[in-house]
C-alpha cells in the first residue's frame, strides 16, 4: 500500500474527517438554506404555495450494490437517481440530500468520496443540495440511506391514488433496458475474460448504470394538470402498474404491443432467445415515470413527449376493479398480468 493510500483510510481521518471531506466535495449556495452540514439539525426556509415531498431509500452492500464489481461512482448516481425518481413521480422538484451510511473501515475514503461524486453529478441537473446525514462504523457490509426533501405546487402532488376507469395508461422512454443492462453485468462477472460488449450491449448497461430521473416531465404534468395518478418504475412495470391499480381501486388492460421497447432490447432478447416484453414487463429499475390520464389530454401529452424529447407512449387503459389487471398479447389473446418483479422478502 502506498503512503498516500495509508493515510487516506477511515481509521487515520475518522468519522469527522470524512464528514469535512464530504462537506467540501458538495458546498453548498442556496439562499433557502439557513444552515446546512455542520448543526444538529439543517435549518430551511419554508416556500409559500408549496407542499413537501420526503422519501426516503435503503442500499445495503451485497443486496443492493456490489462495490467489488462495480464503480463506486455509479452506485452513487444509482441510489441518488432512485431518490430522485421518487420525487418526480410525484410532479415535484427535489431540493435537498440528507446520507447517512454505515461504512467498514476497510472501505478506503477515495472510494466514498467517489460514491458522493456519482450521487452529487445524479443531483446537479436539478441542483440538489446536500444539507445533511450520519454516519458510523460498520461491521461488514456498508449501508447507504438517502433522504430526499422536495417541493410541489399545494394540493397538486401526482399520488397512485388518482386514476380513474377510462384513463390512459402512459410510460417514458423505453422499458426493460435496465433488465437486459443487468443480466449482460450479471453474466460478464461470471467469465470476466470472455467479455467485450457489442455497441447494443453497451446502450442497455448505461441504461442500468446511469438511469435518467424524469423530473421535468412530472412537473410538466404536474404544471399543466394532465396526469390523475402516477408512480415511478423501480420494481418492475406489472408490478408498478398493479400499485396503482390497488391503490386506485380499478383494473387494467396492458396491450403487449405498446409497450416501448428499445431495438437494443429487442437485439438483446433475439440473441439470448428472451421474449422481450416479458423483459420489460418484469424488469425493475428503469426509472420511467408511468402515468394516467383522461384521453382528452392525449394531445397534451404527447406536446410534453415533443418538448421534453422523451418518448411518451400509450400502453394500455384503466378498467373497473371487476376487470381485473390484464395484458393483452401481441396476437390479441388476453391473460392475467403477471408479476414476478424482485420482492426483498419473497411474498407477493
Ligand atoms: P450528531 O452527533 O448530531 O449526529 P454528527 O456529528 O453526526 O451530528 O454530524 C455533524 C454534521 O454532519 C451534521 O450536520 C450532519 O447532518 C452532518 N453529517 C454527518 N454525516 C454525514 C454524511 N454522511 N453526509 C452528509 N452530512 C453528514
Ligand atoms: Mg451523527
Amino acid at each position: 500500500m502506498s503512503q498516500s493510500s495509508t493515510r487516506d483510510s477511515l481509521k487515520t481521518i475518522g468519522e469527522f474527517g470524512l464528514i469535512r471531506q464530504l462537506k467540501q466535495q458538495w458546498s453548498t449556495s442556496s439562499p433557502w438554506i439557513v444552515k446546512g452540514i455542520g448543526d444538529d439539525a439543517a435549518i430551511l426556509k419554508t416556500r409559500q404555495g408549496q407542499q413537501l415531498l420526503i422519501s426516503t431509500d435503503v442500499f445495503i452492500e451485497g443486496v443492493h450494490f456490489d462495490l467489488a464489481s462495480q464503480a463506486p461512482k455509479d452506485v452513487g448516481w444509482r441510489a441518488g437517481v432512485a431518490n430522485l425518481s421518487d420525487v418526480a413521480a410525484m410532479g415535484g422538484s427535489p431540493l435537498y440530500l440528507l446520507v447517512s451510511m454505515a461504512v467498514p473501515v476497510r472501505i478506503p475514503p477515495k472510494n466514498i468520496r467517489e460514491l458522493y461524486r456519482g450521487l452529487k453529478d445524479a443531483c446537479a441537473p436539478c441542483h440538489v443540495e446536500l444539507i445533511g446525514g450520519d454516519t458510523s462504523s460498520s461491521p461488514s457490509h456498508m449501508f447507504l440511506s438517502l433522504t430526499i426533501v422536495g417541493s410541489v405546487r399545494a394540493n397538486r402532488a401526482l399520488t397512485r391514488h388518482g386514476a380513474e376507469v377510462g384513463d390512459h395508461i402512459y410510460v417514458t422512454g423505453t422499458v426493460g433496458d435496465s433488465n437486459a443492462g443487468l443480466r449482460i453485468l450479471q453474466t460478464r462477472s461470471n467469465n470476466l475474460r470472455r467479455f467485450s460488449p457489442s455497441t447494443a450491449e453497451k446502450f442497455l448497461i448505461r441504461r442500468h448504470v446511469r438511469p435518467t430521473p424524469r423530473i421535468r416531465i412530472g412537473r410538466l404534468l404536474v404544471d399543466r394538470k394532465l396526469a390523475h395518478a402516477a408512480i415511478d418504475l423501480s420494481d418492475g412495470l406489472s408490478s408498478d402498474v398493479g400499485h396503482v391499480c390497488e391503490e386506485s381501486q380499478v383494473g387494467v388492460e396492458i396491450r403487449g404491443k405498446a409497450l416501448p421497447l428499445s431495438s437494443q432490447l429487442r437485439a438483446f432478447a433475439r440473441q439470448n432467445n428472451l421474449d422481450p416484453m416479458e423483459l420489460a414487463l418484469q424488469g425493475g429499475e428503469d426509472y420511467e415515470l408511468l402515468f394516467t390520464a383522461p384521453a382528452k389530454h392525449h394531445q397534451k401529452v404527447l406536446n410534453v413527449s415533443r418538448q421534453t424529447k422523451v418518448p411518451i407512449s400509450c400502453i394500455g387503459e384503466i378498467k373497473p376493479k371487476t376487470f381485473g389487471q390484464q395484458l393483452e398479447l401481441p396476437e390479441g389473446r388476453k391473460q392475467k398480468l403477471a408479476k414476478k418483479s424482485f420482492n426483498h422478502f419473497g411474498n407477493r
